[in-house]
């Protein structure tokens, strides 16, 4: 009789780069290969890192290190800008063998806001740096730093003047051009891990922070239960406790990955906040679900399955 374990893919990994108003009308040719392509480099390094045994949380690291260097993304270069104008970056990570976890919000000269994270999680007895302090805090630990000026795009402070354009107002970006990248992995030794970063929505004021750096709500892994990364509309995330919602129903309810995705997602619908989510769990199932028209993907198992994809339809 082969168990639940055996039965598992020695390895798992699963990436977002973001869910929104993703179609097919609005992306160029060029732009819809880059982002596959850059998803697929994602995949690449974090598979590199289970492939060697490698800890679920080095290769969730090493994923969202690829997409936060790629301007596409939400996330460390091609950020998106504050109502000032600048680059205020938020992270998370947690590791599912002790829910040792890292975060930082509002940081603006790492070039890897991830490893700050991680920083946060090794090497601080704290959980959560912002700001100034934890821009310290990485010269501090060596991590490389960047001008701010590298985060910078022209065409995200293109999307800033037009939400400051735009005659309606609004709090939100309600193109929802988010783009924020997340991972989660589970490592042949049965591990979970996520990490998630992100610049937060366009237009951003008064130091706002979003969902992505919050333990609980848009990043969680516990072995016990499973690991997930969010994006989509942060507020709505925290209000339901996103992450931590799915692992609980997994770990006290016995629901199926795919079906606590699904139920919690549906209670952020019902608040009036969309975007998605991505799970894995400690018998390695590849679990994403979304509200909104695309969300850029990928996950790869070892030796099967490798998929790109962005639009709600693939
Ligand atoms: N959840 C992120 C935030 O609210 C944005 C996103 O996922 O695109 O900061």
């Amino acid at each position: 009789m082969s168990t639940a374990a055996e039965a598992a893919p020695r390895w798992t990994l699963v990436i977002h780069g973001g869910a929104g108003v993703i179609e097919r009308e609005r992306l160029t040719k060029e732009d819809d290969a880059a982002i596959r392509a850059a998803l697929a480099r994602a995949l690449d390094a974090g598979s590199a890192v289970l492939a060697m045994d490698g800890a679920a949380v080095d290769a969730v690291e090493a994923a969202v290190k690829v997409l936060e260097d790629d301007p596409h993304f939400n996330a460390g270069r091609g950020a998106v800008f504050t109502y000032e104008g600048a680059n205020e970056l938020d992270a998370a990570i947690m590791d599912g063998r002790d829910r040792s976890a890292g975060a930082v919000a509002g940081v603006t000269r790492t070039r890897h806001p991830v490893s700050l994270a991680r920083a946060v999680k090794d090497a601080s007895p704290h959980v959560l740096l912002m700001g100034k302090g934890a821009d310290t805090f990485s010269a501090e630990q060596g991590l490389e730093q960047v001008d701010p000026s590298w985060f910078a795009t022209p065409e995200r402070r293109r999307q800033l003047e037009e939400f400051k354009a735009r005659k309606t107002g609004g709090w939100f970006d309600v193109d929802m051009k988010y783009g924020t990248v997340g991972a989660v992995a589970r490592d042949a030794a049965g591990h979970v891990a996520a990490a998630t970063s992100t610049g937060g929505i366009t237009g951003k004021r008064w130091g706002r922070v979003g969902d992505s750096p919050l333990i609980g709500a848009g990043t969680y892994a516990d072995d016990r239960a499973c690991a997930v990364s969010a994006t989509g509309s942060g507020e709505f995330y925290i209000r339901e406790g996103v992450a931590h919602e799915i692992c609980a129903r997994v770990r006290f309810a016995g629901e199926p990955l795919q079906q606590a995705a699904e139920r919690v997602m549906a209670e952020v619908k019902a608040l009036g906040g969309s975007g998605g989510v991505i799970v894995t769990g400690p018998n390695g199932e590849a679990v994403w679900t979304f509200n909104t028209s695309g969300m850029y993907r990928g996950s790869v198992v070892a030796g099967g399955d490798r998929k790109v994809a962005i639009y709600g339809d693939e």
